[in-house]
């Protein structure tokens, strides 16, 4: 059976692991284009959110390319990706397309839904049905977790490169490594295989980078084409980006073990009580966390009409700035974003936090000489009083 899903950036490759043991004739959806954004914005209600289009034409591009089996995460609400599935079903088949829609419920993954979709997905039977399962269920686990890590150490030493194009390169060959990899064993080490690649790499270590948190609604964060590959634009810029988004933060959050979702749900909590859709809490509770431990600065992607994120943003500019302080950049995407206005921002961004950083540099510097003159004067009184 020939299958395919939406694209998210390197999820891809995780996506491709879980299925690939079941039997599945596993395809990459074509990558995002123009044309993608073109087709989904064509047959998508007009106000829906940006992912939804997105996804749509993902599926008409994949139909269209031969692969009628599609794999998809559904959810309950609370936001509107609970109804993306069903509606995404009813455009295909009244565009007249003759396809497959498998959902993959991730509501909550402890109720073990999931385990049904994966039952109609296996081609084998019994015993073996079983292993592959497990294996597929294990693969998807480690290798989540391992492009969580190239994706973190791209973040960290894009700023740092000597070479331009040097962090792209290694990205792109670990990612087809851990693509072609495929027995677990193989993958023990390759945590260091990642830290090796990287530290190979030219950099210019004395290079005191901006450092900035990179968060919002999952889909635009993850996929660089929606959201004109913002972290690489933030890395060429001279920023170090901690961003914790990831499939694999997003599925240990939906088996209850994300011990960091729930610190930031707390710091959150005084501000936004529940979960109200998309990241909004978790934006709130990292926005607090990054301005209590030294960030210059704060990204928030976000889809244009996403109500969760909108809500989050207004807490941030109408709350949290005047108590925390920390600037933060809100980039709305959608198909009419324009690139070299979101370049003008970004440098705009990049000068702020410079011109902040120098200001606190100075305050320090006056403060630690204000400190040394007291001590200084004290030591004298104290001389001259034996
Ligand atoms: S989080 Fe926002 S963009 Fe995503 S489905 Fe919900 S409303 Fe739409």
């Amino acid at each position: 059976m020939k299958i395919t899903f939406p694209n998210m950036g390197s999820a891809i490759y995780a996506f491709k692991a879980l299925l690939e043991p079941l039997g599945a004739d596993v395809v990459f959806p074509p990558p995002v284009t123009k044309e993608t954004i073109d087709l989904g914005v064509k047959y998508s209600p007009e106000f829906v959110c940006f992912p939804f289009k997105v996804n749509v034409g993902d599926f008409i591009r994949s139909i269209e390319s031969g692969v009628t089996n599609l794999i998809t995460a559904t959810d309950f609400g609370p936001c509107r990706f609970g109804f993306y599935h069903a509606i995404q079903e009813r455009i295909l088949r009244d565009l007249g397309y003759d396809f497959r829609m498998i959902a993959l419920p991730q509501g909550d993954l402890l109720e073990f839904k999931w385990i049904k979709t994966l039952d109609e997905v296996c081609e084998y039977t019994g015993l073996k049905k079983l292993s592959a399962a497990w294996k597929g269920v294990r693969l998807f686990l480690i290798k989540a977790k391992l492009i969580e890590d190239i994706e973190n150490a791209e973040g960290k030493y894009r700023c740092r490169e000597v070479n331009r194009g040097d962090t792209d390169r290694i990205k792109r060959e670990l990612l087809e490594k851990l693509d072609a990899t495929k027995r677990l064993k193989d993958l023990r080490n390759f945590r260091n295989v990642i830290h090796e690649e990287f530290q190979k790499m030219d950099m210019d270590m004395s290079f005191e980078p901006l450092k900035v948190f990179l968060t919002g609604e999952i889909h635009v964060t993850l996929e660089p084409y929606v959201n004109r590959d913002l972290k690489k634009k933030l890395g060429k810029l001279g920023c170090e980006v901690t961003q914790t988004l990831s499939l694999h933060d997003w599925i240990m959050h939906k088996f209850h073990v994300n011990f960091h979702r729930k610190e930031m749900a707390h710091l959150a909590r005084p501000h936004m009580p529940l979960d109200i859709g998309g990241e909004a809490v978790w934006v709130l509770g990292e926005y607090i966390w990054a301005a209590t431990h030294g960030y210059d600065g704060f990204f928030h992607l976000y889809p244009f009409t996403c109500m969760p994120e909108i809500t989050a943003r207004g807490i941030i500019t109408n709350k949290l700035l005047k108590e925390y302080d920390l600037p933060p950049l809100f980039v709305s995407l959608d198909e009419n974003l324009a690139e070299a206005g979101l370049i003008t921002r970004l440098e705009a961004m990049v000068d702020l936090m410079h011109g902040k950083r120098k200001k606190k540099n100075e305050y320090k510097q006056k403060l630690n000489a204000f400190m040394d003159s007291e001590k200084q004067d004290y030591l004298a009184n104290q001389q001259q009083h034996k």
